[in-house]
């Protein structure tokens, strides 16, 4: 039986548009395959947006969003908003769509592609087959927790105040997330605190120690995240699927992401306890390259695969998309970031024009 989705799209700056035209070609092309119908719709976000509604995420976006059972985005932001009030920039945009879906998990996985094993900075020996996924708590921790402010004394002297808390509720829904992400991969989770000096952290491992019972097969560890910082260069082999709270998580999910070396290839995904999550990759608009050509679509395109594993449950037409990734690597085609000695350079077009005659 046909399944029916419907898909926001939300182009936004730079080079948004040019990537997420080739995405969307790949997603036509795979529909019919595993007898989906795609609708897609879409909306205005961040600059874009601005230029003409007067905001970064008007409300018609955003209810747009919500109607829908994905959201796919691809970047915003660009010089020109860039002297506006924070209030109004692009970034805030970002921030309103994630507090409006109430997405409070953030899923970032670091591949590495063997093809683009140069791109990294480490040793081949320790990076090849890494295949980490970091779980991030997005809307709790010490970015949200009360008091903050910079607040000045009787004697005026000022003292900065940030928060870090956690209700156990908070860390219940993403350590399920998490758990059920892990049951999906190699079944082992490594949950990252400092529960050695945190008190915060301290009820975070407990609260993921009770969890396990319900999971008989995932190998549940524990780390401090200074180990875990140093685990990840040293052998990020180990690691499967990791767990951690905003802070660590802001920091460990950008650690891993360049173990791979190339932030044209990394998507992410954000999920909320229920409604359409947010799939986007992890670079920004790429200004500099915007409208010329030149921007890499696999971060998008491998966005759109984990919309499809992650927010539609079709598991199958994901990994097609991966592997059609994997193919047009190995056939040795390239975008200028991911260019090595002997490959053949294309531009954005010319990249998912290859990716669909693999498809
Ligand atoms: P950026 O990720 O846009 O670009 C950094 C560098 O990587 C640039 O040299 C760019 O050309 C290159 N690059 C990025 N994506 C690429 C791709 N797909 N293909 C080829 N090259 C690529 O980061 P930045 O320059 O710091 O920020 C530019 C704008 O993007 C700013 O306005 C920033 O606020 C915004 N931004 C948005 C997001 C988002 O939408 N989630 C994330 C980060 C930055």
């Amino acid at each position: 039986m046909t399944q029916k989705y419907s898909i926001t799209l939300l182009p936004g700056d730079g080079i948004g548009p040019e990537i997420m035209a080739s995405t969307v070609l790949v997603l036509q092309a795979i529909a019919p395959k595993f007898d989906l119908e795609l609708d897609f719709q879409e909306a205005l976000i961040g600059g874009a947006a601005i230029d003409a509604t007067g905001s970064p995420l008007p409300e018609a976006t955003l209810e747009t969003c919500r109607q829908s059972d994905a959201v796919l985005l691809a970047a915003i932001g660009g010089y020109q908003w860039d002297n506006l009030p924070r209030q109004q920039r692009p970034e805030t945009g970002l921030l309103g769509l994630r507090q409006g879906l109430g997405l409070f998990a953030n899923l970032r996985p670091a591949t590495i592609f063997p093809q683009l094993i140069e791109a990294s900075t480490l040793k081949p020996e320790v990076i090849t087959g890494v295949d980490i996924m970091v779980v991030r708590e997005l809307t709790g921790g010490i970015y949200f927790g009360q008091p903050k402010g910079i607040f000045t004394s009787e004697t005026q002297k000022k003292r900065g105040v940030n928060t870090m808390a956690y209700h156990e509720e908070e860390i219940d829904r993403i350590a399920k997330v998490a758990f059920e992400i892990a049951q999906k991969r190699n079944k082992k989770l490594c949950s990252v605190d400092k529960a050695n000096v945190l008190d915060v952290s301290q009820l975070w491992r407990d609260r993921v120690t009770a969890m396990a019972p319900l999971y008989p097969d995932v190998e549940l560890s524990h780390l401090y995240v200074d180990n875990a910082a140093m685990q990840l260069i040293r052998n990020p082999r180990q690691f499967d699927t990791i767990v951690t709270g905003n802070l660590f998580g802001d920091i460990l999910s950008d650690e891993a992401a360049m173990l791979t070396g190339s932030i044209g290839m990394l998507p992410s995904a954000s999920l909320g306890a229920k409604g359409p999550g947010v799939f986007e990759p992890v670079h920004g608009s790429a200004p500099d390259i915007a409208g010329q050509d030149l921007a890499n679509p696999l971060a998008q395109v491998l966005s759109a695969a984990m919309m499809l594993r992650y927010g539609l449950n079709q598991d199958e037409a994901a990994t097609t998309i991966e592997k059609a990734v994997w193919n047009v690597l190995e056939k040795g085609i390239r975008t200028g970031d991911i260019m090595s000695d002997g490959m053949k350079k294309v531009g954005c077009q010319a990249m998912g024009a290859a990716l669909l005659e693999v498809i």
